[in-house]
C-alpha cells in the first residue's frame, strides 16, 4: 500500500481482537470518509493493509492488546483518523456484555417447528455441492452480470437477516463479505482481462476462504464457511441455480450439515434433510434433530437430480430417488399416529414391563428447546456453550442465571443439569479465543480450557449456585480425565461460597480413562453422565466430524458398551447417559438393561424413547451376549 500522510496508533482492546463484527464496524467507518486508510499491526509486523476491506481487516487477525498503526491520506484523512481513534477507544463498538448483540455464527437453534418424524418425502433441493458453472456462457458485459447477481444476493441476504431473529448476524456478516471492495477490485481486474464472471468470482473467494483457514484463531478459521457460503450464493445467482431457501416442502440434500444451516433453516417448511456424510453426532445434526427436522445421514454419493422426488426413512436407513409415493405417505401417516400416541402419553413415567422406571430427560441448547420438550423429566444436559454460542462477549453472571432460570421454568421446575462451558474441538466460542492446535479434540477442550481461565468458569458456577438456591439444579463438568481435575473443578465451585442445599454435582464420562477409573473419579460426586458422542470418538479413535471414519464411530460398538457397563457397575452413584445414543429408542432400551438410571435425549425423541421403554422387558435383553458381541452390527442384530 502507499505511504500515508498522517498516522495514529491505537490499541485493540476487544477480548477477541478485531474479529468479524468490530472489523465490519471499522470498515464501515473508513468507507464513510474520502480517505485512503491503512492498518499495520505493530506487534506482528503485518500490513499495511487496506482498512476499507473487511477481508483484509479480518485476516490481519489483530489480537487483543496489539498496537495498530493507522495511516490515512486524502482530503478527509484527519477526520478519518480522529473518528477511528474514537472508535478504537470504544472497543470498536463492542458494547458491554449486558447489551451485546449477536455476532456472526453461533450455534443456538431458533424456533422449532419440524414434524419430529424420521421419515420424509419431497422434491430434492441439492445444495452445497460445487455450483455447476459449466453451462455458463460469457457475454459482453460480465461485470454488469456480476453486479446483477450481487444485487439479487444482497436482497436474499437482507431478507434472511430480517427473518433469522438472533441469528441475523450471520447474514449481516455475509452481506459485509459480499460488498467487500478488496476482492471486488481483484475480480474487476480479472474480468477486464477477459475472465468470465463466475471464474473470477470463484477464484477470488476460494483464495479468501483459504486465507481465513490459515488464521491462528479457531473462531476466525471457521469464518471460511461464511466466505464459501457467499461465494456459492453469488455463483448460483449468476448461473440461475436454485437456492436452498426455496426448500418449501423440499428435502435438502447436503454434503455435510453445519450448525448454522441447521439452526437457521425454516423447520416448519423444510420436509427433511439428507446428509451425504455419515455420522450422527456432529453439532449440525444435533441441532437439526433437536428442532424436529426429519434427518438421515450417510446417504453417500447417490446421484440426486435437483427437483427429483426423494424419500427417506431414517429408521430403516433407506433413501430413495423416485420412490413409491403412496407407500411412503402411508409410512408417514403410521409414524405420525405412533408419534401422536407417544406424545399423548409423554407425561406418564417410563416404567418398563419388568417394573423399572427410567428417568427420561431432554438435552437443551436454548430456552426454546426446553419450551418444546414434551414429557421430559427435566434436562439432563444444558449445553451452555450452545445457549450462549451467538455471543461475542462473555455473558454476565446475571445473564447466565436468567437463561438457566428460564430453562428450569420451561420444564416446570424439574431438575436441570447445567454443563459448564464445553468449548474446543469443533466448538469455538467467539468470546473465548483459542490458539490453533494440531489435534483440537485431543487438546484444550472442555474443563481443560479453564485451568488458564478459571475466572470464566467461576462466574458460570456462581450463576449455577444462584439458580440452584431457587430450583433443582445439577451441575457437571465436561472432558474430565483425572481425579485431580475433579478436585480442581470442585474447588472452583466452592471458591465463592457454600453450595446451596440440593445442588447435585457430577462429571461427564467422555474419555475412556475416566470410564475405566470411574470409582476413583466419582467418589464424592452425586452422579456421572456418560457422553456417548465423545466416549465413542475417543474409544474408537474416530473423529466425530470426519466422514471418512464415521462408520467406526458407532456408539453401539461393544467396546463402548463395555466401558458403559464398567461405569454402571463401579461408579457407586447415579449413572445417566446424555450422549445421542440415548435418543435412539432401541439403544435406550439396551442402556436401561445395562443399568443406566437416567437418559437424556433430543426433545422430539423424548416421548418416543419413553414409549419404547414402557413396552420393553429388560429381563429379555441378553446383556452378556451384547457385551461379548463381535461388532456393532451384531449388537443391532441381538436387539
Ligand atoms: C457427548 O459427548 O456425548 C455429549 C453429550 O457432549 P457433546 O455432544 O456436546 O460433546
Ligand atoms: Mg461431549
Amino acid at each position: 500500500m502507499v505511504e500515508s500522510d498522517q498516522t495514529v496508533e491505537v490499541v485493540v482492546g476487544n477480548e477477541h481482537g478485531l474479529h468479524a463484527r468490530p472489523a465490519a464496524r471499522l470498515v464501515g467507518l473508513v468507507n464513510s470518509f474520502d480517505a485512503v486508510v491503512t492498518l499495520t499491526d505493530l506487534d506482528t509486523g503485518r500490513g499495511p493493509i487496506d482498512a476499507g476491506s473487511l477481508s483484509m481487516v479480518a485476516t490481519l487477525n489483530a489480537q487483543q492488546g496489539h498496537r495498530l498503526r493507522v495511516g490515512a491520506s486524502g482530503p478527509q484523512a484527519a477526520e478519518a483518523l480522529a473518528a477511528i481513534g474514537k472508535l478504537a477507544a470504544e472497543n470498536f463498538g463492542d458494547e458491554p456484555a449486558t447489551t451485546a448483540a449477536p455476532d456472526s455464527i453461533g450455534l443456538a437453534a431458533t424456533s422449532p417447528g419440524g414434524s419430529g418424524l424420521d421419515v420424509a418425502l419431497g422434491p430434492a433441493v441439492v445444495a452445497g455441492a460445487q455450483v455447476d458453472v459449466s453451462g455458463y456462457v460469457a457475454s459482453g458485459d460480465e461485470w454488469a452480470r456480476l453486479e446483477d447477481a450481487m444485487a439479487t444476493v444482497a436482497e436474499e441476504l437482507g431478507q434472511l437477516r430480517e427473518r433469522s431473529g438472533e441469528l441475523g448476524g450471520i447474514f449481516e456478516a455475509h452481506l459485509a463479505l459480499l460488498k467487500d471492495r478488496k476482492p471486488l477490485d481483484e475480480i474487476r481486474a480479472a474480468i477486464a482481462a477477459g475472465t468470465p464472471a463466475p471464474v473470477a468470482w470463484k477464484q477470488t473467494y476460494d483464495n479468501l476462504a483459504k486465507t481465513f483457514e490459515g488464521l491462528d484463531d479457531a473462531y476466525q478459521r471457521e469464518r471460511a464457511q461464511d466466505v464459501r457460503a457467499v461465494r456459492d450464493r453469488v455463483l448460483r445467482a449468476l448461473t440461475g441455480a436454485t437456492v436452498d431457501e426455496a426448500a418449501d416442502g423440499g428435502i435438502l440434500v447436503v454434503p455435510e450439515l453445519d450448525a448454522a444451516t441447521a439452526a437457521t433453516l425454516d423447520a416448519a417448511k423444510v420436509a427433511g434433510i439428507a446428509v451425504r456424510a455419515a455420522g450422527t453426532t456432529g453439532h449440525g445434526v444435533i441441532v437439526a434433530r433437536s428442532r424436529g427436522i426429519p434427518l438421515i445421514t450417510g446417504i453417500g454419493d447417490v446421484a440426486v437430480p435437483d427437483g427429483a422426488t426423494v424419500a427417506f426413512d431414517a429408521r430403516t436407513g433407506s433413501f430413495e430417488v423416485a420412490p413409491d409415493e403412496d407407500a411412503v405417505r402411508r409410512t408417514i401417516a403410521e409414524r405420525q399416529t405412533e408419534r401422536d400416541r407417544a406424545i399423548a402419553e409423554a407425561d406418564q413415567p417410563a416404567t418398563t414391563v419388568d417394573g423399572r422406571t427410567i428417568a427420561v430427560l431432554v438435552n437443551v441448547g436454548s430456552v426454546q428447546d426446553a419450551v418444546d420438550a414434551r414429557g421430559a423429566d427435566g434436562s439432563g444436559l444444558v449445553r451452555t456453550e450452545v445457549v450462549f454460542g451467538h455471543r461475542r462477549t462473555a455473558p454476565s453472571i446475571d445473564e447466565q442465571a436468567e437463561q438457566f432460570r428460564a430453562i428450569a421454568q420451561a420444564l416446570q421446575g424439574k431438575p436441570i443439569t447445567i454443563r459448564t462451558w464445553d468449548i474446543g474441538g469443533d466448538k469455538p466460542l467467539p468470546f473465548l479465543p483459542q490458539d490453533q492446535e494440531p489435534n483440537p479434540f485431543l487438546g484444550e477442550r472442555g474443563l481443560r480450557v479453564f485451568r488458564r481461565r478459571p475466572e470464566l468458569l467461576r462466574d458460570q458456577l456462581e450463576a449455577v449456585r444462584r439458580v440452584a438456591a431457587e430450583t433443582p439444579v445439577h451441575v457437571m463438568f465436561p472432558m474430565v480425565t483425572t481425579a485431580d481435575e475433579v478436585a480442581w473443578a470442585l474447588d472452583q465451585l466452592d471458591q465463592r461460597g457454600p453450595r446451596p442445599d440440593g445442588l447435585e454435582v457430577g462429571i461427564m464420562v467422555e474419555i475412556p480413562a475416566a470410564a475405566l477409573r470411574i470409582d476413583t473419579l466419582a467418589a464424592g460426586l452425586d452422579f456421572v453422565s456418560i457422553g456417548t458422542n465423545d466416549l465413542t470418538q475417543y474409544t474408537t479413535a474416530a473423529d466425530r466430524t470426519n466422514t471418512a471414519v464415521a462408520p467406526l464411530a458407532d456408539g453401539l460398538d461393544p467396546a463402548v458398551l463395555q466401558l458403559i457397563d464398567n461405569v454402571v457397575r463401579r461408579a457407586g452413584v447415579r449413572v445417566a447417559v446424555c450422549g445421542d445414543l440415548a435418543s435412539d429408542s432401541q439403544a435406550a432400551v439396551l442402556l436401561a438393561a445395562l443399568g443406566v438410571d437416567e437418559l437424556s435425549a433430543v426433545g422430539p425423541q423424548v416421548p418416543l424413547v419413553k414409549e419404547r421403554l414402557r413396552r420393553a422387558d429388560l429381563r429379555q435383553i441378553d446383556t452378556a451376549a451384547v457385551l461379548a458381541a463381535r461388532d456393532a452390527a451384531q449388537v443391532r442384530g441381538l436387539l
